[in-house]
């Protein structure tokens, strides 16, 4: 199994953090920054665990600060992925207005694409915006991590060739709107991911998730699609390492 996204740098043991998932039987996982001081972080544990797949990014949340310096950071240490990127606009008055969001997200569409990279991609009631600024980097291949939206709303980024996140959140029971997305998208387009500390699950809440947790969310995609756990996590590591790279296929160990 692959972890699509978490964040181990936010957590107090990252190293633990890792192997007690692989002993739980996620091989792997990407860890992403999102802000200068995580990416460092992301940066330092890369050098501890070479094999690490990791994102570097400026996540919207942090969009006002300036996006010149993660470009340059991105360009020099050559992450696996960029991000976490993308658009937030919860709420009656977003933080950070969605010019400056865009301005943010754009700048870092623009070099993953002249990277040929894939971008791992945030986006909270925002998905219109984001097609829209995705459209404007054709060619640039990724994912909707932790995707929560409509099938209707889905459409386009598969047409566009991207991928889906399905995160803890598919182990609740209400998430009825979830459960159709996951039951309908095409198998060959779907991630699972922790988003660890982040994103809680039925059997466990924030700031207690682990990428261990990651065989749950499995487990209850693999009942909603009728299919057995060990034949989904096959499936979902192929999508990963197309989407990623080889890379997400090797056990990172700690030097
Ligand atoms: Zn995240």
């Amino acid at each position: 199994m692959f972890d699509s996204h978490c964040h181990l740098t936010d957590l107090d043991d990252p190293l633990g953090g890792l192997l007690s998932a692989q002993s739980a039987g996620v091989r792997s996982v990407l860890t992403c920054g999102y802000d200068p001081p995580s990416n460092a972080a992301v940066i330092a544990l890369r050098t501890r665990v070479p094999d690490l797949p990791i994102a570097l990014g400026l996540h919207p949340w942090f969009a006002h600060q300036d996006v010149a310096p993660i470009l340059e950071l991105i360009e020099r240490q050559r992450p696996d992925v960029v991000g976490e990127l993308g658009l937030d606009l919860w709420g009656d008055t977003p933080m950070l207005s969605l010019d400056r969001q865009m301005h943010v997200l754009d700048a870092q569409l623009q070099l993953a694409r002249r990277l040929d990279l894939p971008v791992t991609v945030h986006s909270r009631k925002a998905i219109d915006a984001v097609l829209s600024a995705l459209r404007n980097h054709p060619g640039v291949r990724g994912a909707l991590h932790a995707y929560s939206g409509s099938w209707e709303q889905l459409r386009p980024f598969l047409d566009a060739g991207f991928y889906l996140g399905i995160g803890g959140a598919i182990t609740r029971d209400r998430a009825r709107r979830l459960h159709r997305v996951a039951r309908a998208a095409p198998l060959d387009r779907i991630l699972v991911e922790t988003d660890s500390p982040a994103i809680g699950m039925d059997i466990v809440e924030p700031p207690h998730v682990r990428p261990a947790h990651l065989p749950r969310v499995v487990e209850a995609l693999a009942r909603l699609r009728g299919m057995d756990p060990t034949e989904l996590a096959a499936v979902t590591d192929d999508n990963a390492a197309r989407l990623f790279g080889e890379k997400v296929r090797a056990t990172p160990r700690v030097q």
